[in-house]
């Protein structure tokens, strides 16, 4: 079947056997599945495995990029790049909202391949095609009012015209995870190519098919095929031959990998977003709706499984409201539906891999271990796949338990109880990272307030993470150790570009005129100077 036609689905009718026809997989029709795959630049003749974590299915077999392709991918994604940097800025918006209306289209195909490549609930793949039709509109309508050229005051009103212009950097590379595949795909590349640049892609080994579903309607829309690359392969091995040639680096993981990143772009002088880890804070104060707080809470919680960057791992409630919030924060997580489905029907589906569910594993059976007590969840469930994990409420977690201070990434929360806002706030300030936060309030001005004296990049006021993910015009990025560079608003865009300033000096230069001498030259210079600062002068 062809993959671009939106009236046919990529689902197999019924399982057919891979063990008896190695071109079939259970879950997806092979032709479909290849007219994927090829849009893979390799020629190493390798392939690796992948299989839905729902159920083992096999999905792909994903061919391996080597060094060499990863140069070939560059030399075409350069030759594109000039052509495209001329390719005047509205044109770029237009082929932006094309994008956005596929996207709309075609969101049953991306939202069935997220979830067999994820194993996530389908109402958390909704979100990607929503944050992916967004971005595309945003940076739809407002590339070439972010990229013009900008007059800036010279050093000698009316004899010096400064412009600002901002320069495309040239080929990006954009190293992303699994965790959103679709958006973690295609987001930041998006703003690097309506800045002008060409992007080389390395999306990660377990959710290749969803990026490749994303630079299909990257061709539909219009783009040039070769403007957006992507190869394929273990991240040590393809992500270090793309930092090797790349202009500039988006890398968005964890936090361990970020920080191998950033040496490498260090050594190499070139830029790079790092958009990292977190042990993302809740705040619900005494004021709270506490209703809303627990739907909050539980959306901030378990979304995609607790696999989110800026989901909620540390919930600190107010002393006076916390025995009536837990209650309800307990009761609405355990009326959760589990299920990995492609139906609408579940509220978490699995987590994507054995990796995951260790951890998730180890971080409870420790908390547990050292005398934390579950109030909800607590288990894997193999009874319902193979990465099952009950979406888990913990309480009396204290710092020697591993889950304190670092990343669960799964669906574990720990729950505090606070007896000040100042308590709060430092509590939530507590450890090496800084992404996102949520407060619940129904005093927003002093929610606004304490919000300013949270080290994040992001904070939600009475939502648990997405207004401000779903704010596209809001920049967002981590404090310390959650990363480097911002994505989203016109730094998202921005950060693909070098900053030219070009000076015209008209008649006056900068040096002695008509025989004047240095010394009088200085003293004019001198006079002008505090004449510019008593008429208020920058
Ligand atoms: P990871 O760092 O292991 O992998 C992320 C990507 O980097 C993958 O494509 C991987 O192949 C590649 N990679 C791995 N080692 C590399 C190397 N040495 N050189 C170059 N590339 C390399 O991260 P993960 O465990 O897959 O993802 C989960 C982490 O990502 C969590 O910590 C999560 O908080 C973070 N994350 C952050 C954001 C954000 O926006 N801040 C968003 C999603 C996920």
């Amino acid at each position: 079947m062809s993959a671009s036609n939106p009236d046919r689905h990529p689902l197999v009718e019924g399982p057919r056997d891979p063990e008896h026809d190695p071109g079939a997989s259970y879950a997806l029709d092979p032709k479909y599945v290849a007219g994927l795959t090829d849009r893979v630049l390799a020629s190493s003749g390798e392939t690796v495995e992948v299989r839905s974590p729902i159920d083992g299915a096999p999905l792909a077999h994903i061919p391996q990029s080597t060094d060499a392709d990863v140069e070939e991918a560059f030399r075409r994604a350069r030759a594109a790049q000039e052509r495209w940097a001329r390719t005047p800025v509205k044109e770029r918006e237009r082929l932006l909202l094309r994008l956005h209306d596929l996207v709309l289209d075609r969101q049953e195909e991306i939202l069935d391949l997220i979830v067999l490549e994820s194993g996530k609930a389908r109402k958390h793949a909704f979100d990607e095609p929503l944050h992916i039709a967004l971005t595309a509109r945003y940076y739809g309508r407002t590339a070439a009012k972010h990229l013009a050229t900008e007059r800036r005051p010279g050093v000698i009103p009316g004899l010096t015209r400064v412009d600002v212009n901002h320069v495309p950097k040239g080929v990006v590379g954009v190293i992303s995870p699994w965790n959103y595949p679709f958006t973690m795909a295609l987001c930041d590349g998006l703003a690097a190519i309506a800045a002008g640049n060409a992007v080389v892609a390395k999306p990660d080994a377990q959710t290749m098919l969803s990026a490749l579903l994303g630079h299909e309607l990257l061709e539909q829309a219009g783009f040039p095929r070769d403007l957006w690359a992507v190869v394929a392969g273990p991240g040590s091995k393809v992500g270090t031959s793309i930092i090797a040639r790349a202009d500039y680096i988006c890398f968005t993981g964890s936090t361990a990998t970020g920080k191998l990143i950033g040496k490498q772009c260090a050594e190499r002088l070139i830029g790079c977003s790092l958009e990292l880890g977190g042990k993302n804070a809740m705040l619900v104060l005494a004021d709270a709706d506490i209703e809303r707080a627990a739907e909050g809470a539980t959306r901030a919680v378990f979304s995609n499984g607790g696999q989110l960057c800026v989901s909620i791992e540390r919930l600190y409630v107010a002393d006076a409201i916390y025995d009536r919030f837990v209650e309800r924060f307990v009761a609405r997580t355990q009326a959760m539906t589990l299920g990995a489905t492609l139906a609408w029907e579940n509220d978490m589906g699995t987590l994507i891999s054995q990796d995951q569910l260790d951890t998730a594993v180890a971080h409870v059976e420790d908390a547990v271990a050292k005398g934390a007590r579950v109030l909800a969840g607590g288990k894997a469930r193999p009874d319902l796949g193979p990465f099952f994990f009950e979406p888990t409420i913990l309480e009396g977690v204290t710092p020697e338990m591993t889950c304190f201070g670092n990343e669960t990434f799964g669906p574990v929360v720990s729950v505090y109880r606070f007896h000040s806002e100042a308590e709060a706030v430092e509590r939530a300030n507590d450890g090496d990272y800084g992404l996102n936060a949520a407060i619940y309030s129904r005093d927003t001005d002093r929610a606004r307030a304490l919000a300013a004296r949270i080290k994040s990049g992001t904070v939600n006021i009475n939502e648990a993470f997405a207004a401000t993910f779903a704010s596209l015009d809001a920049p967002m990025g981590g404090f310390r150790q959650s990363g480097m560079g911002r994505r989203q608003g016109a730094e998202g865009l921005l950060r693909y570009t070098e900053t030219q300033s070009v000076a015209t000096q008209k008649l006056m230069r900068f040096s002695p005129m008509f025989g004047m001498s240095d010394e009088a030259y200085a003293k004019t210079m001198t006079a002008s100077l505090r004449l510019l600062k008593a008429l208020g002068r920058a």
